[in-house]
Parts: structure tokens; sequence; C-alpha cells
């Protein structure tokens, strides 16, 4: 089979950006180097964003019933935690879901969309000239095969072979720091035997399947270098130096330290290599924020690249992933910068009034509304905003659209988010309007989806708001409050070029 992309690696952000890609008519081939799906799950956690991204792509129904929904999550593993629940969202809350199950689930549905995904695939190495892409690869039983395509993106991980090949610098800082995490089949039973190491800060949940996983940062062992394996008499140890007990673990199914290299990409694209994901930014796992980030690259990119290979990409379109998202990935590793810093302060100086003192002062500032907030839209993305080029453009233009209740004549979808579910752009009159389905015409028809809301139910974003484009990702492109029908329709044929290209 032709392949028009050919995305390197099989983990959550490869797998979503196949779907995105698959969805949109492109030939998608994924090169996974293992040969079976990781079977231990380093994350745990869908953010709010996530969630909402799985909802617009009619995806959540496959994911609820397997997690568990809790309406925040930790900041530096302070005690008072971020309120997912205050955010406008229909989704405010984390779902517990193991990566291993979200990869499967993306896995399903690529297959289900035609995407090729060739495991035992290791990529060795990859060349690009001004058309093509030629991605040499070992496969099982020893031999090579060279993979061609028009463009190749890199979500293989912090180690990324596309991004050495690419050229791409990825600075940051080396690891100084490492955590342990452990999975055990067996736990101390005793009721409430596991609250002495939670109160000492060390997470403690519950896995499917019957395990319990346990991730602590001791200070006596920080210093080891990630390399390093974990034997269960470590973690015993370092267990009851931290809390007293070794918390009966036994039966260890997974041990693993992690670091807190951080890294961004100097840039997420060269020529016709992209990179997405871990390729793209390293981090301690502060908060879950990795794979979270990761599928957000994906959804990002996912309908700029298609646009690209199908041919209506206006310029500039797929250089605004880099300018969109690199950014996002800057503060990412910030802000997992700045609660590692807390987290360490406050563990080596666990009986020192200072710093007792200082976390205090953490906590309590995180039991404000307004800095619970201001971090919570952070840590959830669901704060992501695009800046627009153009200062005049509405407030609303670069943000997340909300999915608000929509009942609009010859539309089935009941909610905005209901539009996006084909991964195409969706044009609203909120307050009813025009029949703007007449005003794409065939043109542009096949790019977007547009409704006449008879009834839009009331959002404060979305007040005094006659037309908006929403982009596949689901962010704002463009939105007008004229009254005016004839600006409105320049406007509009405006945004609809800039943004989905010239009409066909
Ligand atoms: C302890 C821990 C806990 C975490 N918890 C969370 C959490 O709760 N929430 C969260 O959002 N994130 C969390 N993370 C981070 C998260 O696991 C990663 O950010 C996420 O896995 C990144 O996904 P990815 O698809 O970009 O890369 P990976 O998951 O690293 O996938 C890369 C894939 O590429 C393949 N590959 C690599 N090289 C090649 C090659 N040369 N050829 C072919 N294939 C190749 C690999 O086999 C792999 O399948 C955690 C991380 C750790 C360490």
């Amino acid at each position: 089979m032709h392949t028009d992309v050919i995305v390197v690696g099989a983990g959550p952000t490869g797998l979503m950006l196949a779907c995105e890609l698959a969805l949109a008519g492109v030939r998608t081939r994924i090169l996974e180097r293992r040969a079976e799906p990781q079977r231990d799950s380093r994350a745990l956690s869908l953010h709010p964003r996530s969630v909402e991204l799985m909802d617009q792509r009619g995806l959540l129904d496959r994911f609820l019933p397997l997690g568990r929904t809790v309406p925040g999550w930790h900041f530096a593993g302070l005690p008072t935690h971020l309120d997912f629940s205050a955010l406008d969202s229909r989704h405010g809350y984390t779902l517990f879901v193991a990566q291993a199950r979200t990869e499967a689930i993306l896995q399903e549905r690529a297959i289900e969309l035609g995407v090729e995904i060739s495991r035992g695939h290791e990529v060795l190495g990859v060349r690009q000239d001004g058309e093509k892409v030629a991605v040499d690869t070992r496969v099982p039983g020893g031999g090579t095969e060279t993979v061609h395509g028009r463009y190749a993106v890199g979500c293989d991980g912090g180690r990324s072979v596309v991004r050495q090949a690419a050229g791409i610098g990825f600075p940051g800082t080396d690891e100084t720091l490492t955590g342990v995490l452990g999975d055990f089949t067996v736990v101390d039973p005793r009721p409430g035997a596991l609250d002495a190491a939670r109160s000492r800060g060390v997470i403690v949940a519950p896995l499917e399947g019957g395990l319990t996983r346990f991730v602590y940062l001791d200070p006596e062992r920080m210093g080891v270098p990630s390399r390093e394996p974990v034997t269960l008499e470590e973690f015993r140890a370092s267990l009851t130096r931290i809390t007293g007990s070794d918390c009966g673990v036994a039966g260890p199914r997974w041990l693993s330290r992690f670091g807190n290299a951080t890294r961004l990409a100097e840039s997420y694209r060269a020529g016709r290599l992209l990179l997405a994901g871990d390729a793209a930014h390293i981090h301690f796992p502060a908060a879950g924020q990795g794979l979270n980030t990761g599928l957000q690259d994906a959804m990002n990119l996912g309908w700029k690249l298609a646009a690209a290979v199908n041919g209506w990409a206006p310029p500039g379109l797929l250089d605004s992933y880099d300018a969109e998202r690199r950014p996002v990935g800057r503060s990412v590793t910030e802000n997992t910068e700045i609660q590692t810093l807390l987290a360490e302060l406050t563990l080596i100086t666990r009986y020192q009034r200072p710093a007792a003192a200082l976390r205090a002062l953490f906590d309590e500032l995180l039991g404000m509304r307004e800095v619970n907030r201001r971090l919570a839209d952070q840590v959830s993305a669901l704060g992501v905003h695009y800046p627009p080029a153009d200062p005049d453009a509405d407030p609303l233009v670069g943000r997340r659209i909300p999915d608000v209740g929509l009942s609009a004549a010859g539309s089935e979808a009941t909610r905005v988010y209901e539009l996006l579910a084909r991964g195409r752009f969706a044009l609203l009159a909120p307050a009813g309007g025009p029949a703007l389905r007449e005003a794409v015409g065939a043109g542009w028809g096949a790019r977007v989806t547009a409704v006449t809301a008879a009834t839009c139910d009331g959002h404060p974003d979305l007040d005094g708001v006659t037309e908006v484009l929403v982009r596949p990702d689901g962010h704002v492109a463009w939105a007008t409050r004229t009254t005016d029908a004839g600006a409105r329709g320049e406007e509009r044929i405006r945004a609809l070029t800039a943004w989905a290209g010239a009409p066909s």
C-alpha cells in the first residue's frame, strides 16, 4: 500500500495521531519497535481536556466504563488538590484509566479507520528530500525495509530516532533526581494500613487486576540514576524509611525508576519530519501531564498534516503546529519543574520549620479559589489558548469552544462537540441567522459542517456571538459579533479561506 504519512511509535501519541490522519482520509502506517503492545502502564490519568477530545471524536463511551473519575488532581503532592469540578467543562474530572487501556482503545479505533500498524519494526534512520521521506526499518526476522511516504512523524518517545535524524536539538537539563514506582499483587490487607503511607507523601493507587501501585521519592535514594534497576529489597527499605512499614508489599509485577530530565525540542518540524509527544518534550511525571500533552499535540497536528497531504492547506497552516504547541510544551515542562522543586524541598527538609512553613503557605494558596483555578486550568489543559495573529480578533479566537447544547434544523447533533466527530470544521450561528449550509456551499462543503442553530444554550463566552468557525481540534478559528449580514459574509469568506483553504 502507498503510504502518505509514516508515524514512528505506537504509544498514545502515535496512535492518536494515526486516528486523526486516517479520519481525514490520509493513508497512514505506524512503525512500532515492540512486537506486542505494552502491558505495564506508566500513566494512569486522562485530564479534562483529553477527556473532551475523546468526547469530540465519539470515543468517550469506550473509555468511561474502564475508568473511575475523581474531581481533581494533586499539585506538587500538596494536601489541597486542584479542583477540576469548578472548571467550565462537562468533564471537570480526571479519568483514572491505565495507559495500556488508552493505547488499546486508540489502537482498536486506528484499525477500524484503516491504519496499518507494523509491530516489530524498529526505525533505524530517516531521510528526506523536498518531496518525500524514506524510513529505514529493521523488520521481524532481522531483515530491513525502507518505507516511503510524504511525511514522517516521530512519536517515538524521549530518545526519538526521528528527532535525531531530523537534526533537531533537544536542549534542557539532565536528571538530578529519581522517583520509584512499583505495582504489587500483595499489600498489607489491614484497613487503613496504607493510609500512613499516603500521609507521608507516597502515592498509593488501586489498579485493575487487583494490583496496587506505589510511587515515592525517597530522599536517601533520589540520587540513584534512573537506569539502575529497582529491587524488591530496595523498595521495602525505602517504604519502611518513609512510612515506618514496608506496607506488606509482595509479588511485584513491575518496578521502575524514573527521572526528572527536562527537555524541549528546538523545533517540532524540520521539512517533512515532525515531532509529537515525548519525542518533543520530556519532564518529571508531576501531576500526570505527559501522555495528556502528547494526545493534545496529536489533535493539533492531525488535521493540519492531513490538510497538507490532501492538498488544501492554506499557507503556514502546518507551521502553526510548532507555533501553537511548542509554547504549551514549554509551559508544561516549567510547571513540572516547579512542582518537582516544591516536592523535593519539602521532602528533603521535611522536619525543618522553614520548609514546613513553605509547604503550608503553598497549600494555603492552593485553597484560594483564583489560585486553584489558574493552576487547574493549566494542568487540566482547559486553559490552553492559541493566541491569534490578529490583535483585533474576537476574544473567543484561539480558545476551546464550549460544548453548549444546540438544536439545529437538519442536524442530529444535540451539542457542539457532536458536530466535531468527523474531524471537520464546524460553522455555527449560535443565535440562528443565515442558512450557513448554503453560505459554505459546495466549495467548502467537504471540509466544513455548517449548521444554523435554531437554539443554542446560553454560555457567557458566546453572548453576542453571531457566527463562529470551529477548527477540527475544537479551538475557535474565527468568531464575529456583527449583526450586519454583508460584513459577516465577507468576514466568513476570509476566515474560511484562511483556515479551510481555497474553495474546491
Ligand atoms: C512513572 C510515570 C508516571 C506517569 N504518569 C502519567 C500520568 O498519570 N499522566 C500522563 O499524562 N502522563 C504520565 N506519564 C508520562 C507518559 O507515560 C508519557 O508522557 C507518554 O507515554 C508519552 O507517550 P508517547 O506516545 O509520546 O511516547 P511513548 O509512550 O514513549 O511511546 C513511544 C513509542 O515509540 C516506540 N519506539 C521508540 N523508538 C522506536 C523506534 N526507533 N522505532 C519504532 N518504534 C519506536 C516505543 O516502543 C513506544 O511504543 C508518566 C510517566 C512516568 C515515567
